[in-house]
């Protein structure tokens, strides 16, 4: 059993300190935010992931993890560090701001005691492993420690299955007493994942090259999509035939509204400013980045195409977290969406089963917030679905027939059967189809 810190709390950290907790770890999570560790510490959720809450109560009530709102004793008993605080992307350069590593780093720095592994998990530009290294010597020159890559590959929506069921784990390290540490944090794993140890920078590289390489992968199902719309082939046949080659693979041909999530989009806009700081050409993932961004305008000018000449349009929105299975809306698709949509006169309700709190963060009172699906299809002029959540597969096309003033349907999740939705009276629109 090892003595675990881990510092951030978010869509994360607070899955990591769980999952260790469960499989046998004693769990301490830090968080600045005070309003979070309060919340956690009377054993309230602060975020939604799907399996999350349940586990979390079981692991609390057993005293296997517990929060706080000050690092010092944790780091103090720590066996390793796991920093899982966020990185997002620099508001002028779009490289990724490293403020709060730095910080939570300058902060754990005076409390290490005894040999501690310090973990990165937050994604990072590559050399901040050496960078680290360099700020802890000389905050606490006696500290006995390694500074380890440990990038994270978890699916939000997904993290609890994912953090049980690994594709793989990348730690990046030359030190064996670190590497024998992070042996020990997997060693109760019900089926022991794969460990691939690598150079640190590797490690730091593998986290950008993975996320880069699956937008690429989204970008291109979301071209051959417009592809498919103009020569009148299916492009979920298309996918699926795609993906029966094992040289492809079948995952992240999804045509959609475009990437978002609090992932993707950084992480590229970050990869490519690596890039461009060493002088390397990445013009695919650049390309990439630019036309992802056009593809929500475009999505937005799609419904507002539905609607032209309708007297004060109504639009419903289905769905406005960035994906099924969590509620974070940060560079959701759908907020893009909205935005652009927002530009013009318009009237719009939203409705999301769990992302409705924070998308209020987002979008204040310029929609009208539904309590379900049903109502917020009342009145409408076009139905937009922008999430992929099950419920949505399940709206009740004829009631809903029933409640909407014009009958159009833009599906930009492909969700719904476009033969049940015609027959149910409804213009329908999904994507590449
Ligand atoms: P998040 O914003 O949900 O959570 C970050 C947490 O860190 C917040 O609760 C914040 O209050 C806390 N924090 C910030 N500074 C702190 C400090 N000095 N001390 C203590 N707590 C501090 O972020 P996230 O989505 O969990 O992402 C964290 C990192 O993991 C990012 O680098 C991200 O790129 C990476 N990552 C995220 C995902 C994902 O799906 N969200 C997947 C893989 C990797």
């Amino acid at each position: 059993m090892l003595n675990i810190c881990v510092i951030g709390t978010g869509y994360v950290g607070l899955p990591t300190g769980v999952g260790f907790a469960e499989i046998g770890h004693h769990v301490v999570c830090v968080d600045k935010d005070v309003n979070k560790i309060h919340a956690l510490q009377s054993g309230q959720i602060t975020l939604y992931e799907d399996g999350l809450e349940d586990l979390l109560k079981k692991n609390f009530e057993a005293g296997k993890i517990q929060f706080s709102d000050s690092m010092s004793e944790a780091v103090q008993k720590a066996d390793i560090v796991i920093v899982a605080v966020g990185t997002p992307p620099h508001p002028v350069t779009h490289e990724a701001d490293m403020q709060y590593i730095h910080a939570a780093v300058q902060e754990l720095a005076q409390y290490l005691d005894g040999y501690t592994v310090v973990a990165i998990k937050s994604t990072v530009p590559v050399g901040t492993g050496d960078d680290i290294e360099g700020m802890i010597r000389e905050k606490n020159p006696t500290a006995d420690f390694d500074v380890v890559s440990m990038p994270e590959f978890l699916r939000e929506g997904f993290a609890v299955h994912d953090f049980f069921h690994p594709d793989r784990i990348v730690v990046g390290s030359d030190s064996e007493r670190a590497r024998l540490v992070v042996q020990k944090l997997y060693e109760p794993f019900p089926e022991h994942p794969n460990i691939l140890y690598v150079k640190r920078r590797s490690s730091e590289t593998i986290k950008y090259a993975s996320n880069s390489f699956l937008a690429i992968k989204i970008h291109y199902i979301n071209e051959m999509a417009n592809f498919c719309e103009k020569v009148g082939a299916d492009v979920l046949e298309v996918a699926k035939g795609m993906g029966l080659d094992n040289r492809i693979g079948p995952r992240f041909l999804n045509p959609g509204p475009g990437f978002g999530g609090s992932c993707f989009p950084k992480d590229t806009m970050a990869m490519a400013y690596m890039a461009r700081m060493n002088d390397v050409m990445m013009t695919l993932i650049e390309d990439v980045i630019k036309e992802n961004s056009v593809r929500k305008k475009q999505m937005a000018h799609r419904i507002l195409s539905v609607i032209q000449g309708v007297e004060n349009p109504k639009i419903a929105v289905l769905g406005l977290a960035f994906k099924n299975g969590t509620d974070d809306c940060r560079e959701s698709p759908a907020m893009e969406i909205l935005d652009e949509l927002l530009t013009n006169d318009v009237s719009i309700t939203v409705y999301d089963p769990k992302a409705i709190d924070n998308a209020k963060k987002i979008l204040g009172d310029k929609v009208v917030y539904a309590p379900d699906m049903y109502d917020a299809v009342k009145d409408a002029d076009v139905v937009a679905i922008l999430t992929e959540w099950d419920e949505f597969k399940n709206l009740d096309l004829k009631h809903a027939a029933t409640l909407v003033r014009h009958k159009n349907i833009v599906d930009c999740r492909n969700l719904l059967n476009p033969k049940d939705v015609k027959e149910n009276g409804f213009e329908y629109q999904g994507i590449g189809r």
